[in-house]
This record gives C-alpha cells, sequence and structure tokens, in this order.
C-alpha cells in the first residue's frame, strides 16, 4: 500500500542473529537468558536500578498504575495529547482519567497547569491517586517541575516514556522522572522486540511486584498458589533476544533519524506558518516522528491537504495525537485547559521519520509538502 511508511521497524543483521541464537538456544518463551539480560540493558540504558519486561507499553501502564496504587474510584491526572493507551490503563484499573493541556511550543504536560490543579484538588480534599506525564514524539517532558509538583503533594508520578526510549534530559534519560517509568516496544516505535513493554523503576520492591504479578501473581510454590489478581504480561525471552539487537543498534538509528529530523527543519523550517515541536535547552529527543504544525493561512494550505499530496504519492504521513478530551470514549472526563492540544490536533501533521530513508527520499517528502501550497 505504501512506498514509503511513517515509521516501520528497522531491523539489522545484529538483531537477525540474536534471534536465531535464542531460537537455537531453545529458551523461546516464557522467560530465558535474553529476558534477564534485556532488563540489565535497559538498566544500563537508563541508569534506572530494576527493569521489567513485559508484553506491550500498555501493559507495562496497567502495572506501573496498579502498584504505585490507583484503584477503583480514582483520579489520575495526566497528558491530554498522548496514545489513548495512556488513559486506557487508568480505565482497566477503575479510575477516572483527567487531562491536563500541553504547553503551546513543546506540546507536553504543562508542569504549571498541572501544579496548580494539584494545588486546587488539595485544597478540596480529592488529589488525584497518580499522575501520568507522556514524552511526546520522542521528546522529553518537564519531568524535573513535573516530579517536583507531584512531591509537594504527595503524588506519584508515572512516565509514559513509551516513544523516548534513549532520548534524555538534562542528563536523564526518559522513563527516569518519576516513581515508575515505562517503555514500548511496539513494532512502531524506535526500538521494538515485535511487541512489547518494560517499567523502570529505582524501587526493586516495586520491581519484584510488577514481575510478581505479570506471571500471573503465582507464588513461589510447586502448587499453583494465588493471592492476589495476576496478569499474563510478560515478556518472551524470542522478543526479548530482538530487542537486545535493538538496543545495541538504537545509537545509530537515532542519528540517522536526527539526520531526518534536521533536513525537515532545514526545507520546512524556512517556510511560513511550519512549528517544529520546540525542543527545549538541555533536551535530546530521539526524533523517534518528526511532527509540524501548520498554520493553514500562513502556510497556504492545511494539513488535510498537505496529507492528500503525501498520499497520492503513497507516502504515510498521519495528523498528530488526537487529544484525550476530544475522544468520544473519553467524553465524560475532566480537562484542564485543552484548546493547546486541540489546536494540535487540528494543524498537526507527523512526517515519515525512519532513519532509513535516502536524503534524496526526504527531500522528496520535504518538497511535496511545499508544493502542496496554494
Ligand atoms: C505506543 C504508546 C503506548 C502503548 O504502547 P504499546 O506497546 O503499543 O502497548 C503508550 N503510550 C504512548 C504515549 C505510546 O506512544
Amino acid at each position: 500500500m505504501w512506498k514509503i511508511y511513517l515509521s516501520p521497524p528497522e531491523m539489522s543483521a545484529v538483531e537477525r542473529e540474536r534471534l536465531l541464537h535464542a531460537f537455537d538456544s531453545g529458551w523461546i518463551a516464557p522467560a530465558g537468558p535474553d529476558l534477564d539480560a534485556f532488563e540489565d540493558e535497559l538498566c544500563a540504558l537508563s541508569g534506572a536500578a530494576a527493569a521489567v519486561g513485559l508484553s506491550s507499553g500498555t501493559a507495562a501502564l496497567h502495572l506501573a498504575l496498579e502498584v504505585v496504587g490507583v484503584g477503583r474510584g480514582d483520579d489520575v491526572l495526566m497528558s491530554d495529547l498522548t496514545f489513548a493507551a495512556s488513559a486506557f490503563a487508568a480505565a482497566y484499573l477503575g479510575a477516572r482519567p483527567c487531562f491536563i493541556d500541553g504547553d503551546p511550543h513543546t506540546w507536553q504536560i504543562d508542569p504549571e497547569l498541572l501544579r496548580a490543579e494539584l494545588a486546587v484538588r488539595a485544597a478540596a480534599g480529592r488529589l488525584p491517586a497518580a499522575v501520568v506525564s507522556v514524552d511526546l514524539y520522542g521528546s522529553v517532558a518537564d519531568g524535573t517541575s513535573l516530579a517536583a509538583a507531584c512531591a509537594e503533594y504527595g503524588v506519584p508520578l508515572v512516565e509514559d516514556a513509551a516513544e523516548a526510549v534513549g532520548a534524555s534530559r538534562d542528563g536523564v534519560a526518559a522513563g527516569r522522572f518519576g516513581q515508575v517509568g515505562i517503555y514500548s516496544f511496539n513494532g512502531n516505535k524506535i526500538a521494538t522486540t515485535g511487541g512489547g513493554g518494560a517499567i523502570i523503576t529505582d524501587d526493586v520492591a516495586l520491581a519484584a511486584r510488577v514481575r510478581h504479578l505479570s506471571t500471573q501473581a503465582r507464588e513461589a510454590v510447586a502448587h499453583y498458589e494465588h493471592r492476589e489478581i495476576g496478569r499474563n504480561y510478560r515478556m518472551g525471552n524470542i522478543n526479548a533476544a530482538i530487542g537486545r539487537g535493538q538496543l545495541h543498534t538504537l545509537d545509530e538509528r537515532i542519528e540517522a533519524r536526527r539526520r531526518v529530523y534536521q533536513h525537515y527543519l532545514r526545507t520546512l523550517g524556512e517556510l511560513p506558518g511550519v512549528r517544529f515541536q520546540a525542543v527545549p535547552v538541555g533536551c535530546v529527543p530521539n526524533h523517534w516522528l518528526t511532527t509540524v504544525e501548520l498554520d493553514p493561512h500562513e502556510f497556504g494550505a492545511t494539513p488535510a491537504e498537505v496529507l492528500a499530496a503525501l498520499r497520492a504519492e503513497r507516502i504515510e504521513a498521519r495528523p498528530g495525537f488526537m487529544p484525550m478530551h476530544l475522544q468520544p470514549v473519553f467524553a465524560d472526563a475532566p480537562v484542564v485547559g485543552g484548546a493547546v492540544s486541540a489546536g494540535h490536533f487540528a494543524r498537526s501533521v507527523s512526517l515519515p521519520s525512519s532513519g532509513r530513508l535516502s536524503s534524496d527520499e526526504v527531500q522528496m517528502i520535504a518538497d511535496i509538502v511545499a508544493s502542496a501550497r496554494r
């Protein structure tokens, strides 16, 4: 269908070799030496004391919220601009997601809005059970400010770094700003295990609890004994083997995506009415998805027209995330602000961002975007 995909998996000989090695060793699933090594490598990458490989980023969010104490009837404050899985995880636990608008330049959850909302809720005696911050498009939210606001009110922070594996801010790896961070290794993310996720944390007891809950909460006895409700959420060894290869080649792939981003920035950044996601000082994104906002009047074309022009050439591009407060399924959920995220949805286009794109291909995409103008 597509000639150029938005963000396809990028495999090399390293991933293939790890996969075959795991296969030939007989360690297919469930656990195995590659899963142990993958977790160690996630700790080395992030600086976290513990990591647990899971079946998806969504599963990781579900367990992260569960172990920080989210339960039925609770509120969970979170970024309005995110992929729906962040909010689904709260819903799985019977909690209610409440959305906080983004910053107009970075599009990440606005720490001042969060702080103000926490103050209002503290005064009313209805603090949320947790806050979920999201690192959007491979950049990193202002985790230091968000963590400080949460600490002030004693509310746990979960960092949804599903898109930000390998990114950092002020020398701190994405996923490290809250009590628990989560990564996704879904097929469209910058590092994939074919499908998978992980939690990272410095709290080793918390990690042990996630591991326990992810393996059907089976007690450490010979027979099948369970004292609480478990989930079948553990990552398989074969998936972890692919993931090890992806971590091994991560730096090169981030560098390649950065070149693609810089090429778009050089060409499209010159045009009127084009805004790139602001990169704060000290932030090193992984450039998972290069996303731009287009002002139709200044630019001379609507995002829909740009997407249509790309589609005609069989190039896959998409609008940016639809904010959660506009999702029919969350129509009843409270939202603080929402104009920034709604504006982002109306104006944004995510461009093909694979590091495998040649310079000519990126130039061709940029030319198609530019020529959509009236
Ligand atoms: C991809 C993504 C998830 C879900 O991860 P899966 O591995 O696909 O379940 C959660 N949050 C965000 C922000 C994501 O982009």
